[in-house]
């Protein structure tokens, strides 16, 4: 990655980038799957790029890891005991978990170094790895979850955007053999990418999802370093949980007014996934 001018860019198009002035590069290295780099950027403290693309930086991830967590726990008929998350390798969901209540937790991430980097660099997240009833594997989450004997209170899918490994984590047949892992009553939820800048994402997820659960929904969140700032999760579930009114969670981004207002989409993502 070079640096122009002490600036790290993400592009979204060839006529479109964020870029960050950052203090100092701390860290490149090229993996068997990926580049991982790490700036020290001064709007957004120490930000994590995996091929370019911004994952996590100090100032903002709460919001990510508490929307990717906080929301699917309100739609599984029980509370979770026994978790499932693929990528994550920051351990930025994992830690949100188990705050929230959930100690039996299996983190498969594919790449070891990004937990090496995260590690060195986000020592606050990796912790969570060397908790009791946390389990790291390093392995490929489409594999592990086709294979495992094992089934999960909620599966979720924290990974890059859907190229390279993490292309399979948004197919049908991966969905399928997410619910067949899912216990009675449980929930899946994946990233899905910028509605703006990432249609495909969304898209893919909502119809993979529609075809194997019963009902499938997105919510959005504003996460200022993630492209247009406008993000998609999408969870999936088969039970008829009732709307949860309130919640026991708390968080800097997470209330009771996101989680009603979350799941409101403005008309273009209803026309995209095809929703009226
Ligand atoms: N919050 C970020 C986002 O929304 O883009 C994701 C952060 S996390 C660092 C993404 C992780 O997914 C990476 O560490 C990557 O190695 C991992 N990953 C990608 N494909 C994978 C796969 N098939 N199995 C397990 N981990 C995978």
């Amino acid at each position: 990655m070079r640096l122009i001018e002490n600036w790290f860019s993400e592009r979204y198009s060839d006529n479109l980038q964020l870029s960050f002035r950052v203090k100092d590069q701390l860290m490149s290295v090229k993996t068997d799957y990926q580049r991982i780099d790490v700036f020290d950027t001064y709007d957004y403290g120490k930000l994590l790029a995996i091929d370019g693309t911004v994952q996590m930086c100090e100032y903002d991830e709460f919001v990510y890891h508490e929307m990717i967590t906080l929301v699917p726990l309100h739609f599984t008929r029980e509370q979770p005991k026994k978790a499932l998350i693929i990528g994550g390798g920051d351990g930025g969901v994992a830690g949100q978990l188990n705050k929230a209540g959930v100690n039996d937790i299996t983190n498969v991430e594919i790449d070891s170094q990004v937990v090496q980097v995260c590690e060195r660099f986000f020592p606050g997240l990796t912790s969570i790895f060397r908790k009791p009833g946390v389990k790291l594997l390093i392995k490929d989450g489409i594999k592990y979850l086709r294979e495992t004997r094992e089934k999960f209170d909620i599966i979720m899918v924290d990974s890059t955007d859907p190229e390279g490994p993490a292309e399979g984590l948004f197919s049908k047949k991966f969905y399928e053999d997410a619910r067949n892992k899912l216990n009675e009553g449980g929930v899946f939820v994946t990233q899905s990418g910028s509605p703006y800048y990432q249609p495909k994402a969304i898209k893919m997820a909502f119809e993979g999802l529609s075809s194997v659960f019963k009902h499938v929904r997105p919510y959005t969140a504003f996460i200022p370093t993630y492209p247009s700032g406008f993000w998609s999760f999408t969870i999936a579930y088969d039970s008829d949980v009732d709307e949860p009114e309130t919640t026991p969670f708390s968080g800097k981004y997470f209330n009771n007014d996101i989680l009603r207002g979350c799941f409101l989409l403005p008309q273009f993502v209803k026309d995209l996934i095809g929703v009226t």
